[in-house]
């Protein structure tokens, strides 16, 4: 099945938003096994716009839309659609109901050009929207497909997985099933290379690997006549994956990122964690208490930038600053200890080192970072080199210090775990 992706909106063409959803949607739908031959791009233009939208339909099996489904003058895709077809728009029932309850919801007024969003072409079905009001709307005519997804990327997203994919499998009379491996602690190159092959060779299950800041994930996705049949295909693909990438880089499957695998983990082992963060400032806390349950999981988090308060409030000694500094494995050992002491907590995080761009020197440069974990393990640290030589790394050095200590906090958890017995290695939140 041969597909266009088409983006309608005048703001992308001038270079004001960049076009996420042409990248969210080509990956999405290489994953299912969807060729996109084309992405296209188009303005706010009713004419310009049937212009593009007939080739695309012309040219492919399926076309999908971004964009243009709001309440405003400018919104006219479906319109557009609908003139194309030759079909009128009539009112959806179901998707009013939504409107009306979203706006009661929070507490606006219904005006008819938002009613106007619960309007679809003739045939079509509408595509629930989760986030938002304008519906996504599926339509199936002439031997092609259509789908229209509106513009803001939450809600493209989230509809196309939870409402466009099972719509899609329909249409290949087959159903999918993907899983989701994370990693941490190896470059993105590094795991592409190590699973070329499979990249490459393999054709369903896919796998196929995508990167975040200092994070990987490969998707493995199998069709199959039933979803027990592709969970099956799944497996022992992931397997080989885990085998090739090392079990100590995959941290989890089918999970939000290191921050919640740490929560569901701590949860598990009824442990709590406090965090002491210099460079960091925050960062690491702000991402724990992101994940729902974090309440019951993270006892405290301090904001440590000066010295006086690591000597004060964690208790660092003023020797340790005066002779190692405050980038030192000494002084992280020490604010990992200090906030576990001040808290009560069984684990405690610490981050300090130089996030740039001034403060470096031969001896200390910047991207130097000190992690360190202090429980009733022990406490240690670990010293990182996060510079990558760019320009303006600072947010770069400070992501990577924090996704390296959720990293830590989430290994030490499992080390406490495995000495009570309570998991053997590795554990899968699926
Ligand atoms: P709305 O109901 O918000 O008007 P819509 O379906 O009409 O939604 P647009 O008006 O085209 O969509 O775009 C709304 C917003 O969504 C844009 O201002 C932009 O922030 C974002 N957006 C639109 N298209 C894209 C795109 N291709 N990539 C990333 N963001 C986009
Ligand atoms: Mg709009």
């Amino acid at each position: 099945m041969n597909c266009e992706i088409l983006c309608v909106g005048t703001e992308l063409l001038l270079g004001d938003i960049i076009n996420t959803n042409a990248a969210f949607l080509s990956k999405e739908l290489a994953a299912l096994g969807i060729n996109v031959f084309r992405q296209t791009t188009v303005g706010d233009n009713a004419e310009r716009l049937k212009k593009c939208l007939k080739d695309a339909l012309d040219n492919n099996d399926m076309v999908i839309t971004s964009g243009g489904l709001g309440p405003t003058y400018d919104d006219l895709t479906k319109e557009t659609a609908a003139a194309l077809f030759g079909t009128d728009l009539v009112l959806d029932e179901a998707s009013l109901t939504h409107i009306e309850h979203f706006f009661s919801k929070t507490g606006r007024k219904l005006t008819d050009s938002i009613k106007k969003q619960a309007y679809l072409p003739k045939g079509a079905q509408a595509l629930p929207n989760d986030c938002g009001t304008a519906p996504g709307i599926f339509l199936e005519k002439n031997g092609k497909v259509l789908i229209m997804l509106p513009g803001p990327p939450k809600e493209l997203e989230t509809m196309f997985l939870a409402y466009a994919v099972p719509k899609l499998s329909g249409l290949t009379g087959r159903t999918s099933v993907s899983h989701t491996l994370h990693i941490f602690g190896i470059g993105e190159s590094t795991a592409e290379n190590m699973l070329k092959k499979m990249m490459t060779e393999m054709t369903n299950p896919t796998v196929a690997p995508y990167a975040k800041t200092g994070q990987v994930e490969v998707r493995v996705t199998a069709f199959a006549d039933s979803t027990e049949q592709a969970e099956d295909m799944t497996r022992p693909v992931i397997n080989e994956i885990i085998r090739i990438i090392g079990r100590e880089y995959v941290y989890g499957m089918d999970i939000g990122g290191l921050q919640e695998a740490l929560v569901r983990r701590l949860e598990k082992a009824g442990l709590k964690i406090a965090t002491a963060e210099s460079l960091t400032g925050g960062m690491i806390s702000k991402m724990i208490t992101e994940v729902s349950g974090a309440s019951g999981v993270i006892e405290c988090g301090v904001c440590s930038y000066s010295n006086r308060i690591k000597h004060e409030i964690l208790g660092v000694s003023e020797e340790t600053l005066e002779s190692y500094t405050e980038y030192s494995p000494q002084t992280a050992e020490e604010m990992a200890e200090g906030v576990r002491k001040l808290s009560g907590a069984d684990i405690g995080i610490s981050t300090t080192g130089i996030a740039g761009p001034g403060g470096g020197t031969d001896e200390k440069p910047v991207g130097l970072v000190y992690v360190g974990v202090s429980s009733r393990m022990g406490t240690f640290s670990k010293k990182l080199d996060l510079s990558r030589g760019l320009k303006n790394e600072r947010e770069l050095i400070r992501e990577l210090a924090s996704l390296h200590a959720l990293s830590l906090a989430l290994k030490e958890t499992e080390k406490i775990m495995a000495k009570a017995k309570k998991v053997k290695k590795i554990i899968f939140l699926i």
